[in-house]
């Protein structure tokens, strides 16, 4: 009889604990999200950022809030989100300089590949070269050669070392051989501002920065860094058409969360992205900022945990031999 007492005890205490185990995965989650984005307000991490936020509260059915930690490339937001609390209401968007930091700051204060978990993969976007209105050449011809001729004063904005925009410089830099003055900012936001007012001469940055300022005539393109030219500005040539066959570079976005988090909060974070992806304002928005959502198979914590190593693997060697680090 007592067994038997023990054992009904058990069960129960057994069926107790795993109503609260289902309770807790189908209530989270419970309160708002915080969605750290490594860059300032206003540019396009920050955009990607904001669109998914507001579709995926909506299947949430709380809300995803999205703070902007800007400074270092990206490193101090990311950072801010390895050392947060694991339970599900912290989240990092970044984008490619998750990878490319891993190597380029020899002294990370987070691991790169241990320090997360991994939600899914966003969207992958191009990026363009773009002047101030007023910069005199007309391509990209031009532009190298008035680059060249103008070394010493031409400048180029970038977010930090890390950063899309940093790295798409160096990669510029690197193709025509001419190294240029460099001025960075918290974010491309701001740095968008400036070429705006004319304080810095150009930039390259994502599509989802430049395509409204391009369309409206308020800044120049002179490339887009994609195999083919983008729908929304067919008439922006690519870099390979302009003489730049080698230059090609995509911005790819993932969505992380701190190590520890629950495999159930997680999940459940990977399905809202990837309903998200699919809520037809995204798709056109993003179509409107020259990108497409990533495909539900790679908006997975598999898919991005694959990319983040692939990606690593792929720069070290580039940075290394480059023996250019941000320390
Ligand atoms: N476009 C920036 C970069 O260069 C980041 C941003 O401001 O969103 O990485």
């Amino acid at each position: 009889m007592k067994i038997f007492k023990a054992m009904l005890g058990m069960t129960a205490l057994a069926a107790a604990s795993l109503i609260s185990v289902s309770a807790n995965a189908q209530t989270y989650p419970e309160r708002t999200i915080t969605m750290v984005v490594p860059f300032s307000a206003g540019g396009p991490t920050d955009t990607v950022a904001r669109l998914v936020a507001e579709s995926m509260s909506k299947d949430l059915g709380q809300q995803i809030i999205v703070e902007n930690v800007g400074g270092a490339g990206g490193t101090l937001g990311a950072g801010r989100v390895a050392q947060s609390d694991p339970d599900g209401y912290t989240v990092l968007l970044h984008h490619i300089g998750m990878a490319t930091s891993a190597t380029l700051y020899r002294k990370l204060a987070y691991d790169t590949l241990n320090a997360f978990e991994y939600v899914g993969l966003v969207t992958e976007v191009p990026m363009t070269i773009v002047a101030r209105k007023d910069l005199e050449p007309t391509d990209l011809k031009g532009l190298i050669d008035y680059v060249k001729a103008n070394k010493d004063k031409v400048t180029v904005a970038n977010a930090g070392i890390g950063a899309a925009s940093h790295l798409c410089g160096m990669m510029f830099m690197s193709a025509i051989e001419t190294p240029l003055v460099t001025v960075p900012y918290k974010g491309t936001g701001p740095a968008m501002t400036d070429l705006l007012g004319g304080q810095v001469d150009i930039m390259c940055d994502q599509s989802t920065n430049t395509t409204k300022q391009i369309l409206g005539g308020t800044i120049k393109a002179y490339a887009v860094t994609s195999a083919a030219r983008l729908p929304v500005l067919p008439d922006v040539p690519t870099a390979a058409e302009s003489g730049l066959p080698e230059f090609q570079v995509g911005i790819w976005h993932g969505v992380y969360a701190p190590k520890g988090t629950p495999a159930e909060a997680v999940e459940r974070l990977s399905k809202a992205l990837q309903v998200a992806l699919k809520d037809p304002n995204v798709v056109a928005r993003f179509a409107e900022l020259g990108t497409v959502p990533s495909a539900e198979t790679d908006a997975t914590p598999a898919a991005l945990k694959a990319k983040l190593e692939g990606e690593i693997a792929r720069w070290k060697p580039v940075i290394e031999s480059a023996g250019q680090y941000a320390d």
